[in-house]
């Protein structure tokens, strides 16, 4: 292996792109149209544009990333995670053009990534689990006779689910046949595959993984736990390491059950198996996630293992040397930086971040994707950085984290900042002699007054697409590729920035019409034409940054016609309807 394309955008990539430096290999990035100038474009030692500004036209597309390390001479690719990491289709890609690629091998990847096959696989592995359907449930009617068998709360989950997506909790006999044609429905158009399975749902539960690495001659190692139980809608915010408060016995059956599926799988690379252990203290396999995980460095600051580079060796096909049952030598918390305004009910902010200001000191580590003047793209994750905060123990890192926290500043955008100034000042979360918190918490118990930024106005949003021209250069043939904005001013001969005027406000005008409050999809109306609504109830559901937000009506009122559609794309400021 010498030279490395990293698959990826964002933060993961500039981790990717630096631990190549480190093993002294070389990087290529790869950008879609708008990611051009991105932080990971400039920490790698070479760039190949995508053409194309969707996630599917970009870091999605098999075949543009094929070409790009064609021409790039990479002869290894490293999907990070998220996109393509747990597509097995593209690991064959990558295989069949004669590159190496980091990560599991493709049948391992596709038994795992279907929760249905995993579930089966830990059967045999003789590992625990929550109560399930065998397979897959085709029908509501077979959903129904679960419930009544195992009792309620159940969750339908979609098999090929993935970024707490995909899950359904059904408490209520009457709702199960509703709740089971929309997951499926769900899946049909998150994931392209429906197929649901049914599990028991546990109230209050913790999440617990195992971290695994794997090497091609059989050694299966477990460098110990995380816990990811702080989350908002079954996406994690804040994860730590390693997991406190578990009983001696309970790690052991964590570790085993780790160590055992990955032996069945024929495990190769890097992993993670989830876990949720019940207020009881049981605990139930949840899936295993075939890549390199998003909360990956709090295991690498507590147990001092690069686990990037770690599965370079893997992949070069050599030998594990890191020690099974590592003990841990810190403790290690990390707080994921979304753009996201909490008080909007983390509603997602992409435009440009105008400050990024990192802490420093003892015990801070910061990934970033972002720095000063960053654009923050609309159509991709709204994961912009992370903060790793390490100390000597629990009580010493949340110490340094408020710290730390207080010191990150950032301007221009809204995120989940205020968020986690408040959670690490929270008596439940904090207390040192037991662990208070479930995977609801946030969403049920959590209390902190965070108010909406006030200073958040969406944008209407520039093109951010390339222009393709042709340019001859000592008579030879390039191309260049153009800002459409730019593009736009050389025919106009103004120095005006096309956008500039347009730029929107908010949803809340009080002359009753109701504006986009964002960039994003329309997924469904909720209310129909004619309908009186009251000041603040929802009236549609948007889908951007991956993540579905209500807008709510801005005052009482008859609504007036629908102007857009389902499917429809919405920029920020554009009219949705009118109350009158
Ligand atoms: P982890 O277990 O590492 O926290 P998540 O499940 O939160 O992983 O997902 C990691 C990343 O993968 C997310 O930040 C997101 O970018 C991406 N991701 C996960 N699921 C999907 C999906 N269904 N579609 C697109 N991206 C996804
Ligand atoms: P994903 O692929 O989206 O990460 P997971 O199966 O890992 O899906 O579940 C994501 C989160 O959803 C878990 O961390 C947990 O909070 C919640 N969850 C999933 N299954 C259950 C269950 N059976 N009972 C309670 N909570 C669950
Ligand atoms: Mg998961």
């Amino acid at each position: 292996m010498h030279k490395v394309l990293i698959a990826n955008r964002g933060e993961i990539a500039v981790r990717i792109a630096r631990a190549c430096n480190d093993a002294g290999l070389k990087s290529v990035a790869v950008y879609a149209d708008v990611d051009i100038d991105a932080l990971h474009v400039r920490t790698a030692d070479k760039a190949f544009g995508l053409n194309g500004n969707t996630p599917a036209d970009t870091y999605l597309n098999i075949d543009k990333l094929l070409d790009a390390a064609d021409r790039s001479g990479a002869d290894a690719v490293h999907p990070g995670y998220g996109f393509l990491s747990e597509n097995s289709d593209f690991a064959q890609a990558v295989l069949d053009a004669g590159l190496t690629w980091i990560g599991p091998l493709p049948e391992t990847i596709r038994e795992l990534g279907n929760k249905v096959t995993a579930r089966e696989l830990a059967v045999r592995a003789g590992v625990p689990l929550v109560a399930g359907s065998d397979g897959p449930v085709r029908s509501a009617a077979e959903a129904k006779v679960f419930a009544e068998e195992h009792g309620l709360p159940i969750a339908i989950k979609a098999a090929f689910g993935g970024g707490g997506r995909g899950l359904k909790v059904v408490r209520d006999i009457e709702t199960v046949e509703e709740s089971f044609d929309s997951a499926v429905r769900e899946a049909e158009a998150a994931f392209g595959r429906g197929e649901c399975f049914v599990e028991k749902y546990l109230d209050r539960p913790r999440h617990v993984e195992a971290q695994i690495l794997a090497d091609n001659f059989g050694r299966v190692v477990v460098i110990g736990t995380r816990d990811c139980t702080l989350q908002r809608r079954n996406q994690k915010l804040v994860e730590e390491a390693p997991a406190p408060f578990l009983t001696p016995a309970q790690e052991e059956t964590i570790h085993d059950a780790a160590r055992a599926i990955c032996r069945e799988a024929g495990y190769r690379g890097a992993g993670t198996v989830e876990f949720l252990v019940s207020e009881a203290g049981d605990i139930a396999f949840l899936e295993v996630n075939t890549r390199l995980q998003v909360e990956h460095p709090v295991t690498e600051e507590t147990y001092g293992v690069d686990l990037v580079l770690q599965q370079f060796r893997i992949a070069e096909g050599q030998p594990l040397v890191v020690e099974d049952g590592l003990r841990p030598l810190k403790h290690s918390l990390e707080f994921r930086i979304n753009a996201e305004d909490v008080g909007r009910g983390f509603l997602p902010t992409p435009g440009t971040l105008a400050t990024l200001q990192a802490p420093t000191g003892p015990g801070v580590r910061f990934d970033s994707g972002v720095s000063n003047n960053s654009e923050v793209p609309p159509q991709f994750d709204s994961l912009i950085a992370k903060l790793i905060v390490t100390g000597s123990d629990r009580q010493q890192a949340l110490r340094r984290a408020r710290r730390a926290l207080d010191e990150l500043v950032i301007e221009g955008i809204p995120t989940v900042l205020p968020f986690h100034r408040a959670v690490v000042r929270a008596q439940q979360f904090c207390d040192s002699s037991s662990f208070q918190v479930h995977t609801r918490w946030i969403e049920t118990e959590f209390q902190a007054e965070i108010q909406p930024d006030p200073t958040y106005a969406p944008r209407s949003g520039a093109n951010q697409s390339l222009r393709q021209l042709p340019l001859e250069i000592d008579g030879r043939r390039h191309t260049v590729g153009v800002p459409e904005h730019l593009f736009a001013l050389l025919g106009s001969g103004t120095g005006a920035h096309p956008d500039a005027g347009s730029e929107s406000t908010s949803s809340c005008r009080t002359d009753g019409t109701v504006q986009s409050p964002m960039f994003g999809k329309v997924v469904k109306w909720l209310v129909e034409e004619g309908e009186e609504v009251t000041e603040g109830q929802p009236l549609l559901v948007l889908e951007s940054m991956k993540m579905e937000s209500q807008v709510s009506a801005p005052c009482s009122g008859k609504v007036e016609e629908l102007a857009v559609a389902p499917g429809d794309d919405v920029k920020a400021g554009m009219q949705l309807t009118t109350l009158v």
